[in-house]
């Protein structure tokens, strides 16, 4: 059978019926219309009729191909007769009515929508209008105005706007006429200009004369109603009219009503509606004060508690936690200023820095004076700014859709377009004379290991020279010549000639070292050495502030001063342990009282199991920790400068931390979490006599109080790397916890560290640290907190466990001052809460960010580690300058000795390659030390590994770049206030001496043509998994911009990609997918992108370790422990050995897996093109159920921040905003 082809085309009868009246009426159009009414009405007639009793007729006219739509608009078009128009849209109503959006776009795209705005505009100049007609058109536009993006602007230029008004004020109690016009409307309001031009013409007043209480009558009407008013009021201008006219209190009743009598929940879209009309209109400022005065918090409050029981209820509850949080009223911090605490003497003031900007002072003209950073009496804390009304009424120009084209390019912003930037600098050599200083660090280059004593040097950049190098001409044998796992019995006696590590006499025989995992496990040597009983008098001298060690002025550092070094014949106090612990001590520190220090817990076990004795056991931790040493770490604390000059030591760090060998594994998301602490928050203001405001910790009063009533907690952060300002009871147990900035500084708070006692045993604490400053955590993926308990410390359990329950970071209602915040206004702080309950009576437990790692446990460290030396191994401790606070700065060498004092095996040794690692420039990663402490443990292990990687390698590194922000408790920044990590363009030698030395270490370096093969900076991340790389690309970066390719050499060596992807087949914490090798804007002072460019190290990387955990490999789903950060540390090592054997040409071809870079790219490129914001994302985690909480935006300067439309979207844009970069 014949396909019925339309008989119009071709003027060939067709055997379809109503194909054959279309092509009738076809052949009317014009002028038979108007002359024989009859006629058109007559063939609309019985093709309505084919179409309502006939589905296939339906079809017929719709299929493909068909004109059949054309047809019937041109009709409607010429036609003038109103039955026939009727009729028209009869089968309009008919043909649009089912088959789905595609016949409605087949109406669109036939011009469909301006014919029938026409229609309405004529119809409504007819006297009377019929009433018919204009219900039908509306029926119609309603239907198709969702498919038409253009319907509203469209309607607003033809003048069916206001036909539409007009109707609908007419048309009050006419319900039939009434819901289509809504219907129409709520489409056209949906363009912010029409929204405003409605609103002029009363249609918000016009909405509320609709909306009525409780009625089972006309649901549908109201429904539509609200959708619209919700619409409108989404127009600050509209909102404003709203309040005006008190509709708040009025839309609050009507809610409560619906609340009320709804309660089989039947309403709910009615009830969602009333509350998103509540939601859109608080977002004016005024609309938030009606709020609160018509008791909105209350009643939201209210009716949100009863609905959470019902889990439909959910989008309730959630939009009523929203406006709530929006409306409660913002809070000031309760600190007297946001500075630090403490502040410290800076050489100078840069103009235009930081600091200067922070204290208002004019820079400091002469450098050489000390300038003193005076405290400002100016309440910076909220500024008034923040309460200024929202500018005034809606923009009118019409941008819709525009907007989501705009965020799109916002995310590529950073990378690098200038090609000049991406080529290597050449202008910034510096002359070498100035560079030959540096030699001195690296006298294996030079020396001629005949009678040489690396032992003793241990030299200061500004020292004198080594010139006591060859004083003690001990001839040191070659390693050939030695028993090879046998120690020098003379190094060990050196050692206990000038005084050093008394503590451990017999040095311990070389260790297995080459696995983490191995070293741990293992059984070592035990140590049979008795700790030294404490010297008498020490509890007089216990009640003194430990003195400041001070370097100044002593001239620089020399041999005698190095690092690790007991300050011998200095005057200076012992530390007091911090947390209080009484009691006799065995071993180390016995007899250590806490008088005053501390939490000062007097009689801590009265009736504890400490009243038989008071014996505080110090767990022997050697086998399990050879490189712990609780004296020794006590030894080092002595001789460590901090701004505050603490006197205590924390016993985390004193005891040592323990892997635990059970599984930490991420956790679970538990629904509902972050709406429940939300919620306790909001009772605070609903219920405020229930709430304590107790100051329990402050470390801006003048005598810190110490409340000892055995209803609070006692707080301590005064130890180093300590972080708690104050903390706050609020509820019998909940605290509220407000964090430190960095010292010159007013920002910077993720960091913490701090010791809690007093607590009673399976109370459920909650703890709420309110300052955090990031838009989002790793605290709502799955991270929980670190806590140590002394107590299972001391009964064999000395370690960091991942802790806490109910978990979340959500957005608070302390108010940031623009000061705090980048000069952006109205922003708010961020809380992370988390919830624990004690398991010991009389503990004393720690809490962290993450694991800590102090400068003072480097220093142990790194003395312990000197005693692994064997005579196969050079290492040279150095120190390269002294901080700001007057710490030395370590720089440690490590290779391997030469075989014999030949020609051959001493220029063997000058010309390994060099790798140059640093670490720990951020003091909030102490992930990235951890990771350190792996590789400088298998680098002086006696596996064949390391032997070989000695042998192959010079080894530089600066194992902590930033020790006085580690010291002080500082989350990002040194004691200039400044991110040292955005120094590296031009480091000033007086504000950023470990930067500047560093820096012109690699510069000495370049100039005599030894540029390292391998530049890596360790950093921690907070908000991704894993571990990974960045690196510099201008391939990969010319990739992601815009700029023209051809302009740029293509030529690049792919040698940067072969290291992490050795990372990622052998170490299992590393994931290539994360890596990124593009060069940012945002990154060009940083250590990576200096290093690349101007010293020309085409390997050169930022690690960055996760502080949560993997999310594949083997430890996926499981928190990052330090026994994995140090196994990354010391695979990193062991990929360094296969790079070089990659990189030997001879054993290329035997590995032709591993250099499958090309492949690598390919795949690299292809998922760029698909998705061009993976790399700048730092949020790469999925959205989860409670978006809709987590990113409510309070503040008015953001008000398309809508994340019920949009959650993701308007997650990207806020991470966007402040997206803080973390190399
Ligand atoms: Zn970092």
């Amino acid at each position: 059978m014949n396909k019925p082809k339309m008989a119009t085309e071709k003027g060939v009868p067709s055997n379809s019926r109503v194909l054959m009246l279309l092509s009738q009426l076809e052949r009317m159009n014009g002028d038979t219309m108007l002359v024989d009414a009859d006629m058109g009405r007559q063939v609309t007639s019985k093709i309505l009729h084919l179409i309502q009793t006939q589905e296939k007729t339906r079809k017929e006219v719709m299929s493909k191909g068909s004109s059949g739509m054309e047809v019937i608009l041109a009709s409607l078009e010429n036609t003038r007769d109103l039955q026939t128009i009727l009729n028209i849209l009869y089968i309009l109503n008919e043909l649009l009515t089912v088959g789905g959006g595609r016949r409605v776009g087949v109406f669109v795209s036939k011009g469909g929508t301006g014919v029938l705005l026409q229609l309405v505009l004529s119809a409504s100049k007819d006297t009377p209008p019929s009433e018919e007609l204009l219900l039908q058109l509306h029926s119609l536009l309603a239907k198709v105005g969702p498919k038409d993006r253009k319907l509203g602007v469209k309607a607003r230029l033809n003048g069916a706007l206001n036909v539409t008004v007009t109707l609908l004020k007419q048309n009050l109690q006419n319900n039939k006429l009434l819901l289509p016009c809504l219907q129409v409307l709520r489409v056209y309001s949906a363009n912010s200009v029409n929204a405003i031009s409605l609103g002029k013409n009363g249609v918000v007043d016009l909405m509320f004369k609709i909306i009525g209480p409780y009625s089972k009558k006309n649901t549908t009407l109201l429904k539509v109603s609200l959708d619209t008013l919700g619409v409108l009021l989404k127009s600050k201008t509209n909102a404003r009219r709203a309040v005006d006219r008190g509709h708040v209190p009025v839309l609050l009743a009507v809610y409560q009503d619906w609340h009320r009598n709804d309660t089989r929940h039947r309403h709910m879209l009615i009830r969602k509606g009333l509350l998103t009309c509540l939601k859109n209109v608080t977002n004016i400022k005024l609309g938030r004060k009606a709020f609160v005065d018509a008791d909105g918090m209350r009643v939201l409050y209210n009716t949100s508690t009863e609905c959470l029981p019902v889990r439909t209820l959910d989008p309730l509850v959630n939009t009523s936690s929203l406006i709530m949080r929006k409306c409660f009223p913002k809070n000031r911090l309760p600190l007297p200023t946001i500075k630090s605490v403490y502040q410290h003497l800076l050489p100078h003031l840069s103009a235009g820095g930081p600091v200067a900007l922070l204290y208002s002072q004019a820079p400091g003209g002469a450098s050489r004076k000390q300038v003193y950073v005076k405290p400002s009496r100016v309440d910076d804390v909220v500024d008034e700014s923040d309460d200024n009304e929202e500018a005034e009424g809606d923009t009118e120009n019409d941008t819709e859709n525009e907007e989501d084209e705009k965020d799109h390019h916002a995310a590529n912003d950073d990378i690098e377009t200038d090609l000049n930037k991406l080529r290597p600098r050449e202008n910034t050599r510096r002359p070498f004379d100035e560079l030959r200083v540096y030699e001195r660090f690296f006298l294996e280059l030079s020396e001629d290991f005949q009678g040489f004593n690396f032992e003793t040097q241990k030299t200061g950049v500004t020292g004198t020279q080594a010139s006591n190098k060859t004083q003690r001409p001990i001839i040191l044998p070659t390693a050939q010549a030695l028993p090879p796992k046998r120690p020098i019995p003379a190094r060990a006696e050196s050692h206990l000639a000038k005084g050093e590590h008394a503590s451990s006499p017999a040095p311990p025989p070389p260790l297995e070292l080459d696995s983490i995992l191995i070293s741990k496990d293992q059984d070592c040597p035990p140590r049979h050495a008795p700790r030294p009983t404490p010297e008498a008098g020490l509890e007089q001298e216990l009640a003194q502030k430990m003195e400041r060690v001070s370097l100044e002025g002593a001239g620089p550092p020399s041999g005698a001063g190095g690092l690790g070094e007991v300050a011998g014949g200095r005057q200076v106090q012992p530390p007091l342990l911090a947390g209080g612990m009484v009691g006799g001590v065995v071993g180390g520190v016995a007899s250590w009282r806490a008088a005053g220090g501390g939490g000062g817990v007097e009689g801590l076990g009265e009736e504890g199991p400490e009243e038989e004795g008071a014996v505080l056991e110090v767990p022997d931790t050697a086998l399990l920790l050879p490189l712990h040493d609780p004296d020794l770490y006590v030894e080092m604390v002595k001789s460590t400068s901090s701004v505050p000059q603490f006197s205590e030591v924390a016993y985390p760090d004193y005891f040592g931390h323990v892997a635990p060998t059970f599984r930490e594994p991420i956790l679970e998301r538990v629904y509902g979490v972050q709406r429940s602490k939300i919620f306790q928050d909001i009772e605070r203001m609903i219920h405020p006599n229930d709430i304590l405001d107790k100051v329990v910790y402050d470390l801006d009063a003048p005598s810190c109080p110490v409340l000892d009533d055995g209803e609070s907690l006692k707080f301590n952060s005064q130890f180093e790397s300590g972080n708690l300002r104050k903390a706050i009871q609020v509820r019998k147990f909940e605290y509220d916890l407000v964090l430190n900035s960095d010292i010159n500084s007013n920002h910077y708070h993720q960091w913490f560290y701090f010791e809690v006692s007093g607590m009673r045993v399976g109370a459920p604490y909650r703890f709420n640290i309110i300052n955090c400053e990031k838009s989002n955590s790793q605290f709502n993926y799955g991270m929980q907190v670190l806590m140590y308990s002394v107590q299972e410390a001391i009964s064999g359990s000395p370690r960091w466990v991942r802790t806490g329950t109910d978990i979340c970071y959500y957005k608070n209602h302390f108010s940031r001052s623009s000061l705090a915040a980048g000069g952006q206004k109205g922003r708010s702080y961020y809380t992370t809460t988390f919830s624990t309950a004690f398991s010991h009576r009389d503990d004393v437990c720690y809490f962290a960010y993450h694991y800590p790692y102090t400068y003072s446990t480097l220093k142990m460290h790194l003395a312990k580690l000197e005693a692994l030396q064997t005579p196969q191994i050079y290492l040279r401790q150095d120190v390269l300058c002294e901080t700001l606070g007057g710490n030395p700065c370590p720089l440690l060498t490590i290779t391997a000795m030469p075989e014999s004092t030949s020609n051959e095996h001493i220029c063997q040794l000058r010309n390994r390659p060099l790798v140059f690692l640093s670490s720990r420039v951020h003091p909030g990663e102490t992930n990235a030390s951890w990771v350190m402490k792996g590789t400088l443990e298998f680098l002086m292990g006696t596996s064949p590994q390391a032997h070989s990687l000695r042998e192959t390698y010079i080894f530089k590194i600066v194992p902590m770049l930033n020790p006085d922000g580690v010291i002080n408790g500082n989350h990002r920044c040194s004691l200039s206030g400044e991110d040292l990590n955005r120094q590296w363009q031009s480091p000033v030698p007086d504000l950023h001496p470990t930067i500047y030395h560093t820096k012109s270490l690699l510069q000495y370096l370049a100039a005599i043509q030894r540029a390292p093969l391998v530049f890596c900076d360790y950093h921690g991340h907070s908000r991704k998994k894993n571990v990974f790389m960045y690196g510099c690309s201008v391939k990969e970066t010319v990739w992601q911009s815009n700029i023209n390719a051809t302009s740029c050499d293509l030529h690049e060596d792919l040698g940067y990609r072969t290291l992490p992807k050795i990372l990622s087949q052998t170490a299992p914490a590393f994931s290539m997918a994360s890596c990124s090798f593009v060069v940012e804007r945002s990154k060009e002072a940083t250590a990576r992108v200096v290093v690349w460019r101007e010293i020309g190290v085409q390997r050169s990387y930022t690690m960055e370790s996760t502080l949560c955990g993997c999310d594949q490999g083997k430890y996926k789903g499981l928190q990052i422990g330090t026994r994995e950060l140090e196994e990354m540390g010391a695979q990193f090592c062991v990929a360094l050995l296969r790079l070089k054997r990659l990189t030997s040409p001879l054993e290329l071809r035997h590995h032709p897996h591993l250099l499958d870079v090309e492949g690598d790219m390919i795949e690299t490129r292809v998922k760029v093109a698909s998705s061009p914001t993976t790399y700048v994302l730092e949020e790469d985690e999925p959205a989860f159920l409670e978006e809709v909480d987590y990113s409510a935006e309070s503040n008015d300067e953001d008000p398309d921040n809508d994340p019920d439309n949009d959650p993701q979207d308007s997650l990207v844009r806020s991470e966007a905003n402040h997206r803080d970069s973390l190399t």
